[in-house]
């Protein structure tokens, strides 16, 4: 194993998350490299680390002033071993190969976990959307789409939305898919409702993490009720996040964005909720507008001197990080210990670094990782194509009924994967065993492809 990471760091010394995921997950599957040495004889890990297809591209258009700009598109397609290739579209600044790759190689195992016939893939671009007009976004998606169109399709590879690409975003690259090809299919997943969209996908990783967060404390006989939570972020995750801790009766005090984070000793209740749903995704404002309007909330400003995140350091009893990768360090991690939480579930991908994972469990710290406890999103995405298949839709409550069945596997599968391999209680080293076991299983079968 530490050959196989050897030479994944030296292909690509400068991809420093993607080798954080690798390692991470090479890890937890030592016991199952134990007991199947075919996967060993067979490169399997090597394969997997190598992604299938990837595609770089240019993305130029053009601003409202008629300024020329240049971004740069990618789309990883890292395995179709159980299906077409599924992932999100990230649409940041920071995007690069290096992240793109570490969510490709994450989304894989996701799917895998999800039962549903999903390969895994990640795409975006270095375009950031915010300040930007719908126009301009306009151009962007289509421009982008201009290139993409050529790679994906129902039954190849099936792109949704991440960070920076909501339900405006996949309309404008649907509609230029749809022109480019002469074909109205099921191409993207997120759509509107009236146009082959599915009910409960917006609300679906939200929901989906708070779900497992339940599931895990039932294990311990308690519930989401009753508890303060901290969640990070204000995007589509963080939104239904505090919306389902609201409905199971638990108090969320945090909530944030890159310019800093609102505190509200008080809670962030249904009507707050709905203020911030309008800020972020209609008017597009910053987190620091709810204290405008929520005077007793402290707006607490990013402060580039700290190696740690203020946000962090309230007194809680559990936390839902639903941002962006390694927003949790070990000073963090120290300050949630310290200030009372019991219970991380990871809503953003890989939102904690590994020292940060190693406090939680040194310190007893009920940890439900994001390829399990996020998988809510992509199960519904995959509940959104065999919509689209069979030209039928399913009502609110049952997409929801099915979300909830699929986490609630999802939960038992890692807790079984972790104790059949002598990790009880793990739910990573869990997730990690029991979607690899799939994967590789599948590639087995599948010869050297
Ligand atoms: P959104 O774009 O809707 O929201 C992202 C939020 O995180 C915003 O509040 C944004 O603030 C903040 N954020 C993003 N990057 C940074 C950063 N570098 N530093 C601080 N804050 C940051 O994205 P989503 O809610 O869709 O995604 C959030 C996380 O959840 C990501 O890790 C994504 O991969 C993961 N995820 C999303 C799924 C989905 O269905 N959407 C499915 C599974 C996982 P600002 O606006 O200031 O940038």
């Amino acid at each position: 194993m530490e050959q196989v990471l050897a030479g994944i760091v030296e292909r690509d010394p400068e991809q420093r998350e993607f080798h954080q995921t690798v390692r991470e997950f090479l890890i937890s599957v030592r016991p199952v490299l134990e007991h199947h040495p075919e996967f060993r004889q067979l490169a399997v890990l090597e394969r997997l680390a190598e992604p299938e297809r990837m595609v770089i591209f240019r993305v130029p258009w053009m601003d409202d002033q008629g300024e020329v700009h240049v971004n740069r598109g990618y789309r990883v397609e890292m395995s179709s071993a159980i299906g077409p290739y599924k992932g999100g579209l990230r649409f940041h600044p920071s995007v690069n190969l290096s992240i793109i790759k570490f969510l490709a190689f994450e989304q894989v195992f996701k799917n895998s976990l999800t039962t549903m016939p999903l390969g895994g893939a990640k795409g975006g671009a270095d375009f950031d959307p915010k300040g930007r007009s719908d126009t301009e976004v306009m151009r962007f998606c289509q421009a982008f789409m201009a290139e993409l169109f050529r790679h994906i399709g129902e039954d190849t590879d099936v792109p949704a939305g991440d960070i920076g690409v909501g339900s405006r975003e996949i309309g404008y690259l649907f509609g230029m898919y749809k022109k480019l090809q002469n074909k109205f299919t099921g191409v993207l997943t997120g759509k509107g409702l009236a146009w082959g969209g599915s009910l409960i996908r917006p609300e679906a990783t939200g929901y989906g993490v708070v779900y497992f967060a339940a599931e895990m404390l039932a294990l311990r006989g308690e519930t989401v009720a009753g508890k303060r939570w901290l969640v990070s972020g204000s995007g589509n995750v963080a939104q239904f996040t505090v919306e389902k801790i609201l409905h199971l009766g638990g108090t969320v005090l945090t909530m944030s964005d890159s310019s800093g984070h609102i505190y509200d000793e008080e809670g962030i209740d249904a009507a707050k909720l709905a203020f911030v749903k309008e800020l972020k995704n209609v008017r597009r404002g910053r987190i620091g507008e709810y204290c405008e309007r929520y005077p007793r909330a402290v707006h607490v400003p990013v402060d580039p001197t700290l190696d740690w995140n203020p946000l962090w350091r309230h007194q809680a009893d559990g936390a839902v990080p639903a941002a962006t990768q390694n927003e949790i360090n070990n000073k963090d991690a120290l300050h949630m210990v310290e200030g009372g939480v019991r219970l991380v579930c990871e809503g953003a991908n890989m939102p904690s670094t590994p020292e940060a994972i190693g406090i939680f469990r040194d310190h007893n710290v009920l940890f439900g990782p994001s390829k399990a406890a996020n998988a809510g999103g992509v199960a519904v995405s995959g509940l959104e194509m065999a919509q689209d298949s069979m030209r039928l839709s399913w009502s609110r409550e049952e997409v929801d009924a099915r979300l909830h069945a699929i986490i609630r596997n999802i939960h038992r599968t890692c807790l079984d994967a972790a104790s059949t391999y002598g990790r009880e209680g793990d739910y990573l080293a869990g997730a990690n065993m029991a979607s690899f076991i799939k994967v590789a299983s599948a590639m087995l079968d599948q010869g050297l492809v």
